[in-house]
């Protein structure tokens, strides 16, 4: 089952239990636009490479639409539009101000020299220039992405509209940026985690947690729920996974990615594989690299009592249906991973005003915000005895209607 297909199936379970009609129904699944555009560049060689781009324009109901922009390989137009439409119902679950949007261009950013990456992303930029900005439609950081690309993109977009920081997020902090940005994804990831554990009773204290993938997400959420005393015992990048029964050193390994750029030579007690990983025996799984690692073939064999989607999709509705009823609970992506957008939203604010935050403020208010957010999905569940990622669809699918409605058609 594709990305968009397994969107489209959460979004349908959700909508049979709210009872929406077939109309409403099409309306918020169709998409306000579709942009697909080439890039063309001169690489350093002096050969000319054509790279093709988009942008999927969900849905702008509740506001300017959101959401990141990937630099990846597997990016395709379907793809693309799934991730679109999970952003319109993972911003209106912690009710901040946007609609949904997502962005990518099919390349794998590695293969390319610096100077390649900045021409290939100012020329993406030229190209959309017209249909994004502060009140249209706001890119960020997603798979091969980050702050410098952000970067380049302000820059350009400025060279059309002039000063402009608030038309991207995820900048760096010397060009507006927000302090606690770049955690933002990953702590929300541990600090929604340990919300989840407290409901059955329990904290991130002496649980076990395993984590699959160790790039911006995986890696601040490894740091969250160590600091708070979880045992990470597993850990993985494209390199493969480390494992190690005491729990790793986060610390440790956080150096040795920042000196080797992976985790490739990392010491552990076991090398293993990444799909090994995805069945051991701990308390809390937490896919956090790419979508649809959990199907009906592995999720059968998933051994944690908790899963938590720090990526976006990562696991497949036959996936989910096994999980659920081996009674593995599930925070879903469109709450689990929203830290990262709800930062983007506070950094946006801070651009606006020309003020600035200090860290402490901004953690407080993401703690705020996801924690509320969190309550509400948990007690919509428990009250209509629905898994929680129907209850967050309820939540977003609900907000994103009715500002539909209220607005007029
Ligand atoms: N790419 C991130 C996501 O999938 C962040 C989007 C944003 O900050 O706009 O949620």
């Amino acid at each position: 089952m594709s990305s968009y297909e397994s969107a489209c199936h959460y979004f349908e379970n959700a909508a049979t239990v709210m009872d929406l009609s077939p109309n409403m129904k099409k309306l918020l699944l169709t998409p306000e636009r579709e942009v697909k555009v080439q890039v063309a560049m001169k690489m350093d060689n002096g050969e000319i490479a054509t790279f093709v781009g988009y942008r999927m324009q969900h849905n702008s109901a509740r506001g300017p639409m959101k959401g990141g922009l990937r630099f990846h390989p597997e990016v395709d137009a379907q793809e693309v539009l799934a991730l679109a439409s999970l952003m319109t119902w993972k911003t209106a679950v912690v009710d901040i101000p946007y609609g949904g949007a997502k962005g990518g261009i099919t390349v794998a950013p590695k293969s390319l020299s610096p100077n390649e990456l900045e021409l290939m992303t100012r020329k993406f930029v030229d190209e959309l220039q017209d249909v994004i900005g502060p009140d249209k439609d706001i890119p960020a950081p997603d798979m091969g992405t980050n702050a410098q690309v952000m970067a380049w993109i302000v820059n350009q977009f400025e060279k059309y509209h002039g000063f402009n920081p608030a038309c991207v997020t995820g900048k760096p902090l010397e060009l507006h940026g927000a302090d606690g940005r770049e955690e933002a994804t990953g702590r929300g990831v541990g600090l929604l985690t340990a919300a989840m554990l407290e409901k059955f009773g329990r904290s991130l204290k002496g649980t076990t947690v395993a984590i699959q993938g160790f790039g911006n997400v995986g890696s601040f959420a490894a740091e969250y729920v160590h600091a708070q005393g979880a045992k990470v015992v597993a850990i993985s990048d494209i390199s493969g996974g480390k494992y190690s029964a005491e729990g790793i050193d986060i610390s440790a390994a956080l150096n040795y990615v920042c000196d080797h750029r992976s985790l490739d030579g990392f010491p552990s007690e076991k090398q293993i594989s990444n799909e090994e990983l995805l069945t051991l025996d701990v308390d809390v799984l937490i896919p956090a690299a790419l979508g649809g690692v959990l199907t009906h073939e592995n999720a059968g064999e998933v051994r944690a009592r908790y899963v938590v989607e720090a990526a976006n999709g990562p696991i497949t509705p036959d996936a989910d249906r096994i999980l659920q009823s081996k009674e593995i609970v599930v925070l879903p992506d469109i709450l689990a991973n929203a830290g990262g957008v709800t930062v983007s939203y506070f950094e946006w604010v801070q651009n606006r005003q020309y003020f600035k935050w200090d860290i402490e403020r901004t953690r407080t208010e993401l703690a705020k915000t996801l924690t509320a957010s969190f309550e509400k999905m948990w007690d919509l569940a428990t009250e209509k005895r629905i898994p929680l990622r129907t209850a967050a669809y309820l939540m977003g699918i609900g907000r994103v209607g009715r500002a539909t409605v209220l607005a007029g058609i």
